[in-house]
């Protein structure tokens, strides 16, 4: 058991968002302990905010959107990953446009901002919810599922018969920041060049290119650097469910088995654990409660703000 976690300073990158296209900026900054992941953004004199929970999700078409009346934030779960992959319990995540910036569409960059803020404990201990009964969400085809382990662990399997450099793929993950920085975050978000024109035309992937995107054409590679892994799909679709994962806002001790999950389907398990507590308890410092879970989460809780947070991206 660890207590939770910040960064010691914040730390600033700038990109393009995958989706819009759009020029995005973002600042991580330290927040006080039981803060959670919260997204805010100055609009005029008022600082909006979004915490990442299950309770503000949006679309889930490509990508995992949060949004709260005028605030809308796309492709959330790279960063989310990278932050829940490396234990970062509380921060606010400031940003200047409604995407999170794509870098190089994995989550590498992301856990290189984290490291170089460094990462420092707080005082209380980091609560944890232990699943004790199986919660299943999905059908024959594609589903997840979470059984108890007494590690957390994610087996994930995906099946693209028809693309010879994918085809069946299976990963196994242990859940800590050591594998997740070694198997996991550089892993890149990846696409069928059949599907990438038929995006544009819905106005999705317009900031997509070889830099941030794995493109497979009919039978092949369209990049020309090949892949990070062999298994590098299946990589990914571990990476996009710790993000998604993530809405839950508390970690899980239990074993997740995908099978041709995605975002909608990983958001489905993450309600399904919410609406199911007598399938799992909390603990921490070896203590089991069976707490509200919003009491261990702030996760309906509104931001009380932010004595110390100045507009970052003017001094960009
Ligand atoms: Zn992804």
């Amino acid at each position: 058991m660890r207590k939770q976690q910040t960064l010691s300073k914040s730390s600033f990158f700038s990109g393009i968002g995958l989706h819009s296209g759009n020029p995005v900026s973002l600042a991580i900054h330290p927040a006080p302990s039981n803060t959670g992941i919260v997204f805010v953004k100055h609009i005029g004199d008022h600082i909006h905010s979004l915490p990442a929970s299950i309770d503000f999700l949006g679309n889930t078409d490509h990508c995992t959107t949060l949004e709260s009346g005028d605030f809308q934030i796309q492709t959330v779960e790279h960063i989310l990953a990278a932050l829940v992959g490396m234990e970062v319990d509380n921060v606010y995540v400031e940003l200047e446009g409604n995407e999170i910036p794509a870098a190089d569409g994995s989550a590498a960059t992301f856990v290189e901002i984290i490291q170089q803020a460094g990462i420092v404990e707080q005082t209380p201990p980091r609560t944890y919810l232990k699943v004790v009964e199986p919660i299943t969400v999905g059908d024959d085809q594609r589903s997840i599922s979470v059984i108890p382990s007494p590690l957390p662990k994610i087996t994930y399997f995906i099946d693209f018969p028809n693309h010879p450099l994918i085809q069946q793929q299976e990963f196994v993950h242990a859940c800590t920041p050591v594998e997740f920085q070694k198997h996991i975050a550089s892993a890149r978000t990846f696409a069928f060049r059949k599907e990438v024109e038929f995006l544009w035309s819905r106005g999705l992937g317009l900031g997509g290119s070889l830099l941030n995107t794995v493109v497979f054409s009919d039978s092949d590679l369209v990049n020309e650097g090949g892949l990070r892994f062999t298994d590098e799909c299946v990589r990914h679709k571990v990476l996009d469910l710790i993000g998604d994962l993530a809405l839950l806002s508390i970690p899980v001790v239990g074993h997740f088995e995908a099978r041709c999950s995605g975002h909608w389907l990983h958001a489905e398990l993450v309600k399904a654990i919410r609406n199911q507590p007598e399938k799992w308890i909390l603990f921490n410092a070896g203590t089991q409660t069976k707490t509200d879970i919003t009491s261990a989460t702030q996760m309906n809780s509104p931001v009380t703000f932010l004595p110390d947070l100045q507009p970052a991206f003017q001094t960009l």
